[in-house]
């Protein structure tokens, strides 16, 4: 057998075993150099193909290979120069053209409507259209786990993340996977404040027991968004009893939320250490070439052709997260649509201006209190004001941290927009936190997500 159809051989068995969002962002454009001594050397596109490759994938394509060739030993990956030096010269000139995939624009139009009614899952949700990569592998690795033996591994699992990552994607692909595999299993699918309306209609409606009911006979349950029960008594209490039906019985409960539990202010502390036995995994920023390799699916999913040089224009210029990036691609599209062609970085550019700014300049100290307060659930006035309350005091701090951090503000300056404190006050706070972070892991997502809110907001 030569190189190529070896190659072609492993790749059509990879396709089984590879989600074909993943098969095509690691193994497009990969092919056998060389062959000699039981060495095999793949040619991979770009240093993150090569470790994905390594890492994630080796053991499979290894395992296949042999099974075709026993002489082969190893298996290295290279990243041909020639490759990369002619992606730089001519940018211009490349171009994605793949072949259309059956998920075409418009059945997806027609999918969106599909809600089902007694689960709320949105079929449009799926593991094949999910892009994985270092910033999302943990949670997608436990959800993939999860769907094989609901109720049985990871139960609780609870995924948290800044918005637009990803969070509700997986969580209905969750969903919609057991559906599909455990036709029999009962799923519901909600959001946290759609839950709490529920609650509250009982109460009114005095159908308590009736909505007990409901909740304790699922074999799944998916909580969206569970930030918003903050201070919500009546729900969390609710929810712990539903929860501890559901759980003693093995069946699968499934959480997401903004930010870690132990961050949840006014979560019950029972309610709290319950999400905390279970499993958690958070989900972060996307890296660059997951960016693109997001988009590049997104396009190929819609059988159209974007320029090189637009998508990479688009990863670089959109990094807080992935309803940011689709909301861009969408207006390429719309000018698709309109146009009949693709539209040129220069006219990409203009189409995007309003979306594209340099981050830094957008945002200000008023923005930074803004998101202080509304994280710690607080008073905007109060961050401001003398008060030397603890609960006060450290997210004023943390305030002054991101100032300095993210605005680059003086310290003086610091002072001033806190009614007027000495610079040594915020000198202080900014030491203090700089410290506390490296300490605490909790403080410190607690000041990315904010960091997260503030880019992307
Ligand atoms: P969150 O719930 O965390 O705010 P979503 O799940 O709503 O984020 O994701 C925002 C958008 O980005 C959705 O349209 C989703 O399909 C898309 N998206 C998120 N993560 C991925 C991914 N890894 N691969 C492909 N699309 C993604
Ligand atoms: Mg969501």
């Amino acid at each position: 057998m030569d190189k190529d159809d070896l190659w072609r051989a492993v790749l059509a068995q990879l396709q089984f075993q590879i989600s074909p969002a993943n098969f095509a962002t690691w193994l497009k454009n990969t092919y056998i150099v060389s062959r000699k001594d039981g060495q095999l050397v793949v040619s991979v596109p770009n240093n993150f193909s090569r470790e994905w490759l390594e890492n994630k994938y080796n053991k499979a394509i290894f395992h296949i290979l042999r099974a075709i060739d026993h002489d082969i030993k190893e298996v290295k990956y290279t990243v041909e120069r020639a490759a990369q030096s002619a992606t730089k010269q001519a940018p211009q000139k490349q171009t994605i053209s793949i072949r259309a995939m059956e998920n075409s624009s418009g059945q997806l139009d027609l999918r969106e409507a599909r809600i089902d009614r007694a689960t709320n899952l949105n079929p449009r949700y799926t593991f094949e259209s999910f892009v994985v990569g270092p910033f999302n592998e943990l949670a997608h690795a436990a959800s993939l786990a999860i769907v094989k033996e609901p109720g049985t591994i990871y139960n609780p699992f609870f995924i948290y993340g800044g918005v637009g990552l990803g969070k509700t994607h997986l969580l209905q692909a969750v969903g919609n996977q057991i559906t599909k595999d455990f036709p029999d299993k009962k799923i519901r699918y909600m959001t946290s404040e759609r839950f709490t309306s529920e609650v509250v209609a009982a109460i009114r409606n005095h159908s308590v027991d009736n909505f007990r009911g409901l909740y304790r006979d699922l074999d799944i349950l998916i909580i969206d968004d569970i930030q918003f029960l903050a201070g919500k008594e009546k729900t969390q209490e609710e929810l712990f009893h539903t929860f501890n039906a559901l759980y003693e019985k093995g069946h699968q409960i499934i959480f997401s939320s903004d930010r870690p539990p132990k961050s949840i202010p006014a979560l019950e502390e029972r309610l709290r250490s319950r999400f905390e036995g279970g499993m958690i995994a958070d989900v972060s920023a996307p890296d660059f070439e997951t960016r693109l390799a997001i988009l590049k699916t997104k396009i190929q999913n819609r059988s159209l052709t974007i320029d090189d040089d637009v998508c990479e224009y688009l990863a670089s210029n959109i990094q807080r997260n992935i309803r940011e990036l689709e909301g861009a691609l969408n207006r390429l599209f719309a000018f698709y649509r309109l146009n009949h062609k693709a539209p040129s970085l220069t006219e990409a550019k203009s189409l995007l201006k309003s979306v594209i700014q340099t981050p830094s300049k957008q945002i200000s100290s008023k923005k930074v209190i803004q998101l202080v307060a509304e994280f710690y659930d607080m008073q905007e006035k109060d961050l401001i004001a003398a008060s030397r309350k603890k609960e006060i005091v450290r997210p004023r701090q943390v305030a002054m941290y991101i100032m300095r951090e993210e605005l680059k503000h003086s310290y003086p300056l610091i002072g001033k927009k806190f009614g007027g404190k000495d610079h040594t006050t915020a000198i202080y706070a900014c030491e203090k936190i700089q410290k506390e972070v490296q300490e605490s892991e909790i403080l410190a997502d607690e000041i990315n997500i904010i960091k997260q809110r503030m880019y992307s907001g």
